[in-house]
């Protein structure tokens, strides 16, 4: 089967390289070319010079961009996916993005014959890597089962969100609940290391009682505890995903304020922090207002 693969990023990387393989006939286009032409000389896949020449010949096109924005310019942009890709092709969307234009883009590329699926992945680099990934998708079941053994190559908890801009919604609110759980148990460590109390010693007791999470118990210990603050998935990007849920909830007037706040602090943070911190380093930012230092 042809794929094309469009986005060698942190995620999009680990991803690609479970398609090339047998029986998997893998292209890559990366903006930055010297990453695709890394990619291919690693792994089974082609280089494409553009987008359009990358889905050309392709049964499945995957999309890993930062947001929808850029999936929207990979589209209509110079060499553009649009015109290239073939008529009963399926565009698999694996970037986190924004219900309303996915629902744009699968109408747009429903008038050329072409099937949209949305399909933003959870996990992240490491269950990327195991080809573990959970995807939540949103679309037409007969359209996904011509698609699952794509999927099921990087994916493990492989679910059906509902139309497509389902995938994403339940995505930007998962990665919302991430963000508040980050920054909750940041402010909530920083009370106790004022009080005195070690953070080992709280996240200990904490991790075996009701205040836990996966920052309490995955993130905090083995990132901010032992100041690696690995670049595995960038703050600006969790910024992005905890916006569209606080735009969904805008649109849908649900009364949300919690995520709203949330979504404050996160822009706050990468105002402070830049385009490439990772999203844990949103700790520093509540590290720095109350003068302590997590480990
Ligand atoms: P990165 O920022 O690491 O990579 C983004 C990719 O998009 C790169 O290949 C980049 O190319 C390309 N790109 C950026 N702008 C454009 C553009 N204008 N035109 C064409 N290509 C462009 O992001 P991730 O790989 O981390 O994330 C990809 C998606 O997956 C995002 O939606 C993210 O929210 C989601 N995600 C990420 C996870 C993670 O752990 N990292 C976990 C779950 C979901 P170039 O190499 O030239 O910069």
């Amino acid at each position: 089967m042809k794929i094309a693969f469009i986005g060698l990023g942190d995620i999009g990387e680990p991803m690609a390289i479970h398609l090339a393989r047998d029986p998997f006939d893998l292209v890559v286009w990366n903006r930055t070319s010297s990453k695709a032409e890394d990619f291919a000389r690693n792994h089974k896949a082609k280089v494409a010079p553009t987008p359009a020449e990358a889905v050309s010949d392709a049964a499945v096109v995957i999309t890993c961009l930062p947001s929808s924005v850029e999936v929207e310019a990979v589209l209509h942009g110079d060499n553009g996916i649009l015109d290239a890709m073939r008529k009963g092709s399926v565009l698999i969307d694996c970037t986190s993005g924004d219900p309303p234009t996915s629902r744009s883009i699968a109408a747009e590329l429903g008038g050329r014959g072409v099937e949209f699926i949305d399909a933003p992945v959870s996990g992240g680099t490491s269950a990327a890597k195991a080809g573990t990934l959970t995807v939540m998708w949103g679309g037409e079941a007969t359209v996904f089962e011509r698609v699952r053994p794509v999927v099921e190559a990087f994916g493990k908890k492989i679910v059906h969100a509902g139309p497509v801009g389902s995938g994403d919604a339940l995505k930007a609110v998962n990665n919302a609940l991430l963000a508040v759980h980050i920054l909750s148990t940041a402010e909530g460590l920083a009370i106790l290391a004022k009080a005195g109390v070690d953070p080992k010693v709280a996240l200990e007791v904490i991790n075996a009682s009701s205040g836990r999470s996966n920052s309490s118990e995955n993130l905090i210990p083995q990132r901010v505890l032992t100041r690696a603050f690995p670049r595995t998935f960038r703050l600006a990007l969790l910024e992005k995903d905890i916006a569209i849920a606080a735009v969904m909830a805008e649109d849908l007037h649900a009364r949300t304020p919690v995520i709203s706040l949330t979504a404050e602090r996160f822009h706050e943070a990468r105002e402070k922090l830049g385009e490439t911190a990772d999203h844990v380093e949103a700790v520093k930012m509540v590290e720095d207002e109350n003068g302590v230092e997590l480990k």
